[in-house]
């Protein structure tokens, strides 16, 4: 980073989904000047008539003066697209533009993008967060970083706006790596909390007395605190994140361990799970009815 007293004033945000457009709202209400685009034009109007100051970014080149590009989309193929795809972002960024991807995308994939974007001149660090749409919404998100420790560094403030925590994981991927092991964990405990639930509701124990039992023992998790009682209990099913992303983020972890050489005895059993959930349900749906999947497996004779 060679700058490093220059201060972030314009952002070019990419995805305005379930979480970009609650993190641009953040941006913009702590009034940083924003450039937007979303795939879905309806959606970039819809937020640059919400908040003011934000300005479209309908050509590449509507870029070009911004400091920093936040990139907040499905995954790193998509990413690859925008920077560098036919009509790519990145040859159209000043010298020195610092490019952060804050979408849970594949490690590898992104260490083999920041090679390519050095040979343009731009610094590429990758930063996926966790929280849900809950926490994009209050500004607490828990960011994961990897890259440059100077430039996370003069991002801070950047971060501030959407986190209460940021945790620099070491060299550029490494916050992609971490992203998809912490929703491995994640999956896993939504999946054993389902199970627990249904179990105990055959047996004839109230859901709620459930719930109230693993969150005041040692079976607690984030999906028995967040999940159970406000999205799968009363059928809900609207947390904000879809099956499609969470299967993508399984088979990122497992892609991962598979490059490694790390040999899983829980991995690829959990992916079936989560696959058969996004066949039988539909990619779009809300991650929380994997409840169902596990509602619709009649009993063995
Ligand atoms: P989403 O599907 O709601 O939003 C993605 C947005 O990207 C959409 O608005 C879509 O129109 C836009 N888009 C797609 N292709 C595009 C392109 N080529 N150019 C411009 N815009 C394009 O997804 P989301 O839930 O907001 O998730 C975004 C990322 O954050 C994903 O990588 C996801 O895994 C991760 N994530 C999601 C959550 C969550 O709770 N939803 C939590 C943490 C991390």
């Amino acid at each position: 980073m060679s700058e490093t007293t220059k201060e972030v004033h314009q952002i070019g945000f990419v995805g305005l989904g379930n979480m970009g457009w609650p993190m641009a709202a953040n941006l913009a209400a702590a009034d940083y000047r924003l450039w937007v685009r979303d795939a879905d034009v309806a959606t970039t109007e819809r937020f640059c008539d919400e908040y003011g100051g934000a300005q479209i970014a309908s050509v590449a080149s509507d870029f070009s003066s911004v400091d920093v590009v936040i990139l907040m989309l499905p995954n790193g193929s998509i990413v690859r697209e925008v920077l560098v795809g036919s009509s790519g972002l990145a040859g159209e960024l000043k010298p020195g533009t610092v490019v952060v991807d804050m979408s849970s995308s594949e490690a590898t994939g992104t260490a083999a993008l920041g090679q390519e974007l050095a040979d343009l001149g731009l610094i590429f660090v990758d930063a996926p967060v966790s929280g849900g749409v809950p926490r994009a919404r209050s500004g607490e998100l828990a960011v994961m970083t990897g890259g440059d420790a100077e430039t996370l560094q003069w991002l801070a403030s950047v971060f501030a706006t959407m986190s209460s925590s940021v945790v620099n994981c070491g060299p550029l991927g490494a916050g992609h790596a971490m992203k998809s092991l912490n929703n491995y964990v994640s999956a896993a405990g939504l999946v054993a909390a389902c199970e627990a639930l249904r179990i105990g509701q055959a047996f004839g124990i109230q859901g709620e007395t459930v719930i109230q039992v693993l969150n005041s023992s040692t079976g607690r998790n984030n999906s028995t605190e967040n999940k159970l009682g406000q999205h799968v209990l009363n059928d809900s099913f609207a947390s904000g994140f879809s099956l499609s992303l969470m299967c993508k983020d399984l088979e990122t972890a497992i892609g991962l361990a598979d490059h490694l050489r790390v040999t899983l005895p829980l991995g690829h059993d959990l992916l079936s799970i989560w696959r058969r959930g996004e066949a039988e349900l539909g990619p779009g749906v809300d991650h929380t009815a994997i409840a169902r999947l596990i509602d619709s497996t009649p009993p063995e004779q």
